[in-house]
């Protein structure tokens, strides 16, 4: 048995998730979405990852940035920590691909930084 707060609306019903060999049930959801969310926690679990990317001859010494896809909680905290090392050069945009495969993930910028004119 393992409980969630499902965040899909506002309400934020309250879900338990019951699971044996033949089936999975879901309760205290009030609408066929809670069920969905609350079996894809249950069995893989998945997040946006946000970093900060720092950025050489910007503005801005950093440039916020994401994973393109929501990754497998295992994956967060390393892909976290390596984010945390990439270098990128001024200019980025928004939408820019800043690693092709971090741990087989895409790295998007989700904001932009120009080019200092002064350095
Ligand atoms: S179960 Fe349905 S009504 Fe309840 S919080 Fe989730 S989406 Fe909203």
């Amino acid at each position: 048995m393992k409980e969630f707060v499902c965040i899909v609306c506002p309400r934020g019903c309250k879900l338990r998730v019951d699971s044996d060999l033949y089936e999975t049930a879901v309760s205290g959801n009030a609408c066929a979405r809670g069920r969905e969310y609350a079996i894809a926690e249950y069995t893989n679990p998945t997040r946006s990852v946000t970093v900060n990317i720092r950025v050489r001859g910007g503005t801005r010494r950093v440039v916020s940035a994401k994973t393109e896809r929501p990754v497998s909680l295992a994956k967060v905290l390393p892909l976290a920590r390596l984010a945390g090392k990439l270098t990128v050069d001024a200019p980025v945009k928004a939408g820019d691909v800043i690693s092709n495969s971090l741990l087989g993930e895409k790295i998007v910028a989700t904001s932009s930084v120009a080019k200092a004119e002064n350095l």
